[in-house]
């Protein structure tokens, strides 16, 4: 299958800097990517009736990410997930990073790699993006060069590849962001999507999800996704319910082996599939939880809590504290290199 790139001009802008989306289209898969964030806004694959149906959460208009919203597709760094009261210590010295979630730093803090504009160039079957972070962006030290590469390939995998290289020492996680609801964006909740994660143990977390530094167990738990089961299956359990009213929002460790399944989410309904295969060592199940009707989606529907879910391959939240987390330090002369599968099918 060779996959088709195309660009269009997306958006303006408020300093006049140009956004502009790529569609890479394949046989049974459509992505649309923006530089705006190097955000994916669209994933369109088939039911197993062969109807098309977009399965990621974002917006219609480039207006729309331009506004607060919670992350929809986008690139999550310098550093994806929390780290705690926003400063961490590298080789002695200390670093203060913008904060934005209570006492916390999440995502790369104010203005992350998802509020940036990224160059893009095509790339065979994809696009790259490339964004080159000034030492001191957001409190983090170094010049860090990265490229993301999406691709299309095979009858519909969409491969997320990440690079990136430093000037001076610093520390990393990227992942990407996208809401998926294989029903359809807009048609509903997730919570009877099947999740299977091949995960043995997750990171438990204090009342400001910050990793107690505990590796435990999933066995006997609602975290155990180990055989499929419904999202909705132990949502209301009070140990998932840790913030009043909210859902799984935790990380969960993975094999980091890029040839061995990582996950399986299954739609019964329209028999969608995504397959979710990493390089990554863990991967952060997030159901929508903050979502409260407040956002207007790409086809004109109100998104509410639990309407997508995020797979979040990364490394472990807060693993600048945690010695025996997998390191997320990059040194000059290292290049760091990640790698994240969709592969979409129906069953
Ligand atoms: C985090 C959530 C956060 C969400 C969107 C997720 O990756 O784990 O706690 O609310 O991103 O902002």
């Amino acid at each position: 299958m060779t996959t088709k790139v195309q660009q269009r001009r997306y958006g303006t802008m408020p300093d006049g800097r140009a956004i502009d989306e790529f569609t890479l289209s394949g046989d049974g898969a459509e992505v649309r990517v923006i530089t705006y964030g190097g955000t994916i806004t669209s994933i369109r694959v088939p039911d197993r009736k062969g109807q098309m149906s977009n399965v990621v959460l974002g917006f219609a208009t480039l207006e729309g990410y331009l506004g607060a919203h919670p992350y929809f597709g986008v690139i999550t760094g310098r550093f994806a997930n929390r780290i705690a009261g926003g400063r961490f210590t590298l080789d002695s010295t200390e670093y203060t990073l913008a904060v934005n979630n209570g006492k916390n730093a999440l995502h790369g803090g104010l203005k992350g790699f998802d509020k940036q504009v990224w160059t893009a160039s095509v790339v065979e079957n994809g696009v790259a993006m490339r964004y080159v972070s000034p030492a001191g962006e957001e409190g983090y030290p170094g010049t860090l060069d990265v490229t993301v590469i999406y691709r299309l390939t095979g009858e519909s995998s969409l491969e997320i590849e990440y690079e990136a290289v430093t000037d001076a020492p610093t520390v990393l996680n990227l992942t990407n962001h996208s809401y998926f609801n294989l029903a359809g964006e807009g048609s509903g909740g997730i919570q009877d999507h099947l999740l299977m994660l091949d995960a043995q143990s997750y990171t438990p977390v204090d009342e400001n999800q910050i990793p107690t530094g505990e590796v435990a167990s999933v066995a006997g738990t609602p975290f155990d996704f180990r055989l499929a089961k419904p999202i909705g299956a132990d949502l209301r359990s009070s140990d998932v319910q840790m913030l009043r009213g909210s859902g799984y929002d935790h990380n969960f460790i993975l094999s980091g082996d890029l040839a061995r399944l990582s996950g399986r989410l299954h739609e019964p309904l329209t028999g969608r599939v995504m397959e979710v295969y990493t390089s990554e060592p863990a991967v952060q199940l997030y159901t929508g939880n903050f979502l409260t009707g407040t956002l207007v989606g790409a086809s004109g529907k109100t998104y509410r809590q639990g309407d997508g879910l995020c797979l979040e391959t990364q490394h472990y939240p807060d693993a600048p504290h945690h010695a025996h987390f997998p390191s997320t330090i990059l040194r000059p002369g290292e290049t760091y290199n990640s790698k994240t599968i969709y592969h979409f099918m129906v069953d």
